[in-house]
């Protein structure tokens, strides 16, 4: 897959999955924007520190990155927070970062970035949502909440602007190997390598995935060889659709 000549915008660069897809699109001759808190130690053609609780950061995401990369062919809608907790014992705080990260930014980065895209005459979204966004997980009630309502978006737009030549599409991960699931181990107490490694036995194919599992699936999709893909949810999962 070659992105020569193409531009993309990545969100939660600086975490696990999203320096994955930093590093394979950059790899694969994409010039990248990057945008997370602090991108002072990513290697990419632009980075745009900032919160995406900022709903003006947000909104100026993208014509930021096709400022500063003269288009915007790729967004990747890929930062992320996990709350825990069942209904009752989710904060206000919890509900309002999670609704925040997880949906709010994402849909005012799509709605930002689809009008520049349609002038260019086209584009590919691709949002990170989960298998907890297809199928209910006990005990993070809201993340699988904001994970179904990112997977629901993907498909209303998916429907809406394909007319425009603009392709949005979504990963659905099971389990993957990044500082989220690690720091959550890490506050619950155990070792994260341990419990990685117990986890991997849970999963048919032996393992749970690796950010670069998952990277090039997004990639796949922003590119061309995706080129019917509309509104789809991919599952990337090792075979364990259930978390
Ligand atoms: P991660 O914690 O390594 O990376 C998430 C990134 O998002 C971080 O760099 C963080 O700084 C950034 N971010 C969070 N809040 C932000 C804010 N307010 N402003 C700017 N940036 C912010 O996590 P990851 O596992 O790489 O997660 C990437 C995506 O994958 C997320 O959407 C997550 O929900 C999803 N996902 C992860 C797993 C998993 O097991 N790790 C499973 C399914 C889906």
């Amino acid at each position: 897959m070659s992105f020569n000549g193409k531009t993309a915008l990545v969100t939660g660069a600086a975490g696990g999955i999203g320096a994955a897809i930093v590093r394979l699109l950059r790899s694969a001759g994409a010039r990248v924007a990057v945008a997370d808190r602090d991108v002072s130690a990513i290697e990419a053609e632009a980075g745009f520190p900032g919160d995406l609780l900022d709903d003006a950061y947000a909104d100026g995401l993208p014509a930021a990155a096709a400022q500063a990369l003269g288009s915007l062919d790729i967004l990747v809608n890929n930062a992320g927070v996990i709350t825990r907790g069942n209904v009752v014992n989710t904060s206000d705080a919890d509900w309002n970062l999670s609704l925040g990260v997880n949906v709010r930014a994402p849909f005012r980065l799509c709605r930002a970035a689809i009008p520049i895209m349609e002038k260019q005459g086209g584009g590919a979204i691709v949002n990170v949502s989960s298998c907890w966004g297809v199928r209910a997980g006990p005990n993070h009630a809201v993340y699988c909440m904001t994970k179904a309502a990112i997977a629901s978006l993907t498909q209303c737009m998916g429907m809406d602007h394909a007319h425009q030549n603009i392709r949005v599409n979504a990963v659905c991960p099971n389990e993957v190997n990044t500082p989220m699931l690690r720091t959550g181990f890490i506050k619950r107490g155990f070792d994260p390598d341990t419990a990685v490694a117990e986890l991997g036995k849970t999963v048919p194919l032996g393992r749970i995935a690796e950010p670069e599992d998952i990277a090039d699936v997004v990639v796949f999709l922003a590119s061309d060889a995706a080129r019917y893909m509309c509104g789809s949810l991919v599952e990337v999962n090792g075979g364990k659709p259930v978390g």
